[in-house]
């Protein structure tokens, strides 16, 4: 860790108690959320800096909050169960996001990964987003405004692909964008029936698990500005 990553990680602890944050590790790990540097990551990050001020004294409650723009960061039960969904068989190097929003997940996930490629519709999420990360001083990530249904072709293939918004249906941008044993976690439904899925690329095909219902606002169309 960077001087100036510990120098933020004091200050977060200042302003919101490190026992709350201890009880968000142990509330998961009960929920079973079983990966350690999963766990440890979420320790050491400071969600509080990825909701607005009036909401931080919230930000370690398991609990999804408004970020703005009708959309909301991460429950970090998510951010912990479809990470270590994505690690489960080994390390990554490449992996895509789509739905950066608050910058949250992919702060969790630059922790986790070599590289991460994060994909956002709303223009002003993404730049409070990129601030955010470089404050923490994590420079793994690369950042595009963009329309996720249709990935991030030309740094394809990614070994992992995350979206953070339910899908009515897989898009198949992201299918085509996974490498040979890549894996796809992504929620599909819409309204309230969401499932959880794990969609991995086998040498003929791919494999699909479904892990749960699950609840996330929707896989928009198109940026906006
Ligand atoms: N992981 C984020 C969750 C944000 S909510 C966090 O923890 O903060 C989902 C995000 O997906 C929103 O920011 C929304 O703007 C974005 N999104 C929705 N449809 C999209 C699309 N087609 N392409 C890219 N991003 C999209």
């Amino acid at each position: 860790m960077t001087r100036e990553q510990d120098d933020m990680l004091r200050r977060g602890i200042g302003m919101t108690s490190q026992r709350t944050r201890e009880r968000l590790i142990q509330r998961l790990y009960e929920e079973g959320v079983s990966n350690t540097r999963v766990l440890e990551v979420i320790r050491q990050t400071p969600r509080h800096l990825f909701v607005d001020e009036a909401l931080a004294h919230r930000a370690y409650e398991d609990t999804a909050l408004p970020i703005g723009h009708n959309q909301t960061i991460s429950q970090p039960y998510m951010v912990a169960r479809m990470s270590e969904l994505l690690l489960e068989a080994g390390p990554l190097d490449k992996v895509m996001e789509i739905g950066t929003g608050s910058g949250y997940q992919t702060a969790v996930l630059s922790q986790l990964v070599e590289r991460v490629f994060s994909v956002e519709r709303i223009k002003v999420l993404q730049d409070r987003a990129k601030e955010r990360l470089v404050e923490l001083n994590l420079r793994n990530v690369v950042f595009r405004w963009g329309d996720g249904w249709e990935g991030w072709p030309a740094l394809a293939p990614y070994n992992g692909i995350i979206v953070t918004a339910v899908a009515t249906d897989v898009p198949q941008a992201l299918l085509d964008q996974l490498a040979p044993g890549g894996r796809l976690v992504i929620p599909v439904g819409s309204g309230e029936v969401q499932q959880l899925m794990l969609i991995i690329r086998e040498e003929q095909g791919f494999s699909r698990r479904v892990l749960g219902a699950v609840r996330f606002v929707p896989l928009l169309n198109g940026p906006l500005a």
